[in-house]
């Protein structure tokens, strides 16, 4: 059984014909998982116990002749910033290393009860923030593709799994690009659905208005079965949307014929050469699968880094304001009073990328500061969002590049915060906007390095998106069968 070239397709077959067990299959992955891990640091840790009674719960149903449900048997790993009830979520951060959560996130559970195996948690940046895996405190994860470089970030470990064969799918987070750059850099497929599509009830809070759970996968289909799964509308998340959720992979038919797509003039000027010229091609393939392709404006697009990392540093400030050394596990020992117990135990549990926000972050908020910074990005912000709602009056969809360049080498941005913070110039746009935008690979560098297509569509219109990537995936590489 080969792990790595396993869809949620096959899988279904192999179990329904009898050719292996959801055990079997479990078992498989896990060993799989164990013998690699050495090589990426992409898992932080392996949940076996919890991975074979899913695989006994799916082979009972299958027995018993019930419905296995859309995810049987399918090993899927899950981000360390995502709730699991009984195993330790660490959020890349020291400050939660022996954190076991009393609950999972509704994502989890969703997965779960579509018959999803967790396999898993994957290495992430510090609490999400990070562009490289290299903010985690427990190490980078190394690319498979290439091992002397960063797999993109804060969601490394759930592309890298994916790349590496050692999970079919994963989930991610999402507040500024973390699922779609990755996959960008590590050649697999990876989304971010519309704001409030998945709840992010569990979802362990960085910048709350612009969190998403998202999954990642080796062909579109799967990717849009893992969202069909865990999307809807949940009490506990009163952000979560109540639109239906469309059978989003039975919509896929390979064709893109007719759609209108623009191709923002904002983001062509700063790419590298090769990833500026598998772009180009990625659109000439659109072109020839009948799409209408013209050059549209998204005229705010150059103060969207500078409104992100207000907005999201502010709301970062806030939601870390909760790890204070008394309600959640790691506490410093030294100290004589209350107050050097918060200082210490702050100092010490947090990493430098969120001390820098969290001041950031506390700056902005601060009176006399918070109509100058924090309003005024929430204004930019707007206007970002009536660029994209302006451009769908006239296309169904965008096409531009993910990321500027592929991926980097290990420390070659990590002592530059500023360089790491442009890199997300292409995907902090769809985030601000909390529209669906997604990272489907086009092809590599001479080096082999992988470059991703980012595709976007309006609010809830995950459907063109995932037809249009469908339809382009197919024109690429037989996708895995
Ligand atoms: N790289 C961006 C940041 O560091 C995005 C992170 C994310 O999407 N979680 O904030």
């Amino acid at each position: 059984m080969n792990i790595a070239s396993l869809t949620i397709d096959r899988i279904r077959r192999g179990l329904l014909a009898k050719e292996f067990s959801a055990a079997e299959l479990a078992a498989e992955a896990l060993r799989f998982a164990e013998a690699e891990n050495p090589r990426t640091n992409a898992y932080l840790r392996l949940a076996p116990d919890r991975a074979m009674a899913g695989a006994r719960r799916v082979d009972e149903r299958i027995a018993r002749g019930e419905e296995p449900g859309p995810l049987a048997g399918v090993p899927v790993a899950v981000k360390d910033v995502i709730l699991t009830k009984g195993i330790t979520t660490t959020c890349g951060s020291k400050l939660l290393e022996h954190y076991v959560p009393p609950y999972d996130a509704t994502a989890v559970e969703r997965l779960e009860a579509a018959g999803g195996i967790v396999v898993g948690k994957t290495n992430c940046d510090e609490f999400a923030m990070g562009s490289s895996n290299e903010n985690s405190a427990f190490g980078p994860v190394r690319n498979p593709v290439a091992p002397d470089r960063v797999p993109g970030g804060s969601s490394g470990g759930s592309a890298a799994v994916v790349a590496q064969g050692t999970a079919v799918v994963s989930l991610g987070s999402d507040t500024g690009g973390s699922i779609r750059q990755p996959a960008s850099f590590c050649g697999v497929v990876g989304v971010t659905p519309t704001y409030g599509r998945v709840s992010r009830f569990g979802l362990t809070a960085f910048a709350s208005s612009l969190d998403h759970i998202g999954p990642f996968a080796r062909n579109v289909k799967d990717a849009a079965t893992l969202l069909g799964a865990i999307a809807g509308r949940d009490g506990r998340d009163s952000t979560s949307a109540g639109a239906p959720v469309p059978d989003y992979p039975a919509l896929l038919d390979g064709s893109a014929k007719g759609l209108k797509l623009g191709l923002p003039r904002e983001y062509l000027k700063d790419l590298t050469s090769e990833t500026g010229d598998l772009i180009a091609r990625g659109v000439d393939t659109l072109k020839h699968l009948g799409c209408e392709v013209r050059e549209i404006s998204l005229p705010h697009t150059d103060y969207a880094i500078a409104c992100y990392y207000i907005i999201a540093t502010a709301e970062a400030s806030s939601n870390l304001a909760r790890y204070d050394g008394v309600r959640y596990t790691f506490r410093s020992a030294n100290s004589e009073t209350l107050a050097d117990m918060y200082r210490n135990t702050r100092g010490e549990g947090f990493g430098a990328e969120c001390k820098r926000r969290i001041m950031l972050g506390t700056y902005v908020l601060s009176a006399g500061y918070y109509d100058a910074y924090y309003l005024q990005a929430q204004k930019v912000r707007a206007l970002v969002a009536r660029d994209f709602a302006a451009a769908f009056t006239g296309v169904d969809a965008i096409v531009a590049p993910v990321s500027p360049y592929p991926a980097f080498k290990l420390g070659e941005k990590v002592n530059d915060p500023l360089a790491m913070y442009l890199s997300d110039i292409f995907t902090i746009t769809g985030s601000l906007a909390g529209i669906p935008c997604m990272s489907v690979p086009c092809g590599n560098t001479a080096e082999g390095l992988p470059v991703g297509l980012q595709i976007l569509t309006g609010h809830f219109a995950e459907t063109t998106m995932f037809r249009l990537a469908d339809a382009f995936e197919r024109t690429q590489r037989r996708p895995c069968v």
